[in-house]
């Protein structure tokens, strides 16, 4: 491994959440029963005519902006031609020479700081349907993903290690579900990725010959094909050999890469002009609406929330990874009443530890977990205020997810509210130690560690009801006030 360096872009394909096709009405929904979602125009029949989903268009504008690009005022569709049977017609309409946008970059951050990933360009395109080789039978085709929009997402070779590489695809995915239009399901293959991957001997400028792994349908899966290339690669050079340009494919059951063909050249697809369909044009006032309407992503969202609610980065970054927690996080917050570093950090913990196991146990949303932003407030300030202890908090916690009441509500209806008087306590206090002569002479003598046994016996005289700090300093205070005996 050492004295080499490994070289890698990523090319990502997200399936976009139009309502209906690129080039036609068909609707775009996934699980529907096999070639329902066709029409003439995505099956390629003779003398039909595509008609560009303008959503396509805005939705590649809206990635381009979030993603720092420059968007092209005017750019055009070829045909990429090659043959296979999910694809009817014989080529895919997308963009070649003048993708929509171009030269924008991602940040994301390693452990070794912020790092800018290039983008080369983003390009709009139809997918291809499904074949499915996978049953006892011969190879079925389904063609209801024929003609679902796409954004090809092409990196600047600019990623040096498969974390790196696990860092942009989530960032980038991130910022696909922020923006709402990619549900980012590897699994079902809305979100694909390719890596190419090449190494290098450290020092040398030149890129090496690079492979290309494909269609990677987990982020664990890029990550290991990553891994498990460079080492190949590195192998086959210090072997004495060469690395050939190939297309490989992630073999997950045996854990290694495997050639799919040799690299097919631009020529090979005879891209030319898609002669259907005029240029695309995005004019100034259309982008400058798309821009307006960007939410705030991500990356500005948790330096925001480690600003405002003084989060640490870990924290912050968990909670603005889906944007239904996020949201959650803030909502409960404005219910606290209170501007309380503490306060937030608590909130944190609560979604960080229970919601978010509810969540994934129950495989729901955070406002499906059975516990509102004010109940969570609720909790969190009850604590605060010395009203219940943590521990309480955590017994009532259930309660407050089966009845949906607050709380405060449980508090008083279960006579949880602790002891804060310090009469009652000092009363307590003063009793324990009376019913303790013994310890208390040991005590004294030097066993200080007996402490925690008096508070204990405060506590539990008190039903597990008295304020702990409480209870703690009176009971300091008396040790050190009685005699020696
Ligand atoms: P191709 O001609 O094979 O399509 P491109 O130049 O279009 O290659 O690049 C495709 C992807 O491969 C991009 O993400 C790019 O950053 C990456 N890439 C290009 N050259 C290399 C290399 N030598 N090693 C690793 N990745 C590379
Ligand atoms: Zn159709
Ligand atoms: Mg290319």
């Amino acid at each position: 491994m050492t004295g080499y360096e490994a070289i890698i872009g990523l090319e990502i394909h997200a399936q976009l959440k139009t309502a209906s096709k690129a080039f036609c009405a068909c609707p775009t929904t996934f699980g529907a029963s096999p070639n329902v979602n066709v029409c003439p125009i995505c099956l390629g029949h003779p003398g039909t005519l595509p008609v560009l989903n303008r959503n396509l268009v805005a939705y590649a504008v809206t990635l381009g902006l979030a993603t720092n690009c420059q968007i092209r005022r005017q750019s055009t569709f070829s045909r990429k031609n090659y043959f296979y049977a999910d694809l009817p017609k014989g080529y895919q309409i997308t963009q070649y020479e003048d993708p929509i946008c171009y030269g924008g970059s991602v940040e994301i951050e390693t452990d070794d700081g912020v790092k800018r990933i290039g983008i080369t360009r983003i390009h709009m395109e139809e997918d291809s349907g499904k074949s499915i080789h996978d049953l006892d039978i011969d190879t079925l085709v389904d063609l209801n993903r024929a003609g679902v929009p796409l954004l090809e997402i092409v990196s600047e070779p600019d990623i040096r290690t498969a974390r790196e590489a696990y860092l942009y695809l989530q960032q980038l995915r991130q910022t696909l579900l922020y923006l709402d239009i990619c549900d980012g399901n590897m699994e079902e293959g809305s979100l694909r990725c390719d890596a190419n991957v090449s190494v290098r001997k450290v020092g040398e400028t030149r890129f090496g010959t690079k492979t290309e792994v494909k269609n990677l349908n987990s982020f664990r899966n890029v990550e290991k094909a990553i891994e498990y290339e460079i080492v190949r690669q590195i192998e086959v050079i210090e072997s004495g050999g060469k690395v050939q340009q190939q297309t490989m494919q992630w073999d997950a059951a045996k854990q290694q890469t495997k050639v799919m063909r040799s690299k097919e050249q631009a020529h090979d697809y005879r891209y030319f002009p898609e002669p259907d369909l005029g240029p695309v044009v995005v004019d100034d006032l259309w982008k400058e609406q798309l821009r307006a309407a960007l939410p705030e992503l991500g990356l500005a969202r948790k330096r925001r929330f480690m600003a405002a609610y003084g989060l640490p980065s870990y924290d912050a970054a968990i909670l603005v990874d889906d944007v239904a927690v996020a949201d959650y996080y803030e909502e409960a917050c404005a219910n606290l009443g209170t501007a309380d570093a503490e306060a937030y950090k608590a909130v944190s913990n609560w979604i960080m530890t229970e919601l978010l196991r509810i969540m994934g146990q129950q495989k729901c949303g955070i406002r499906e977990a059975g516990c509102t932003p004010a109940q969570l407030a609720s909790l969190v300030m009850a604590v605060k205020n010395d009203v219940i202890s943590n521990k309480t908090a955590k017994d009532i916690f259930p309660a407050m997810l089966e009845t949906g009441k607050t709380a405060d509500v449980i508090i008083e209806e279960q006579g949880l509210r602790q002891v804060s008087d310090t009469a009652a306590i000092k009363l307590l206090v003063d009793k324990v130690l009376a019913d303790n002569p013994d310890n208390l002479a040991k005590y004294k003598s030097g066993k200080t560690n007996l402490f925690g046994f008096f508070v204990g016996q405060v506590l539990k005289a008190s039903g597990g009801s008295a304020n702990p700090g409480i209870v703690s300093s009176m009971m300091k205070e008396a040790l050190d006030a009685s005699d020696p005996q």
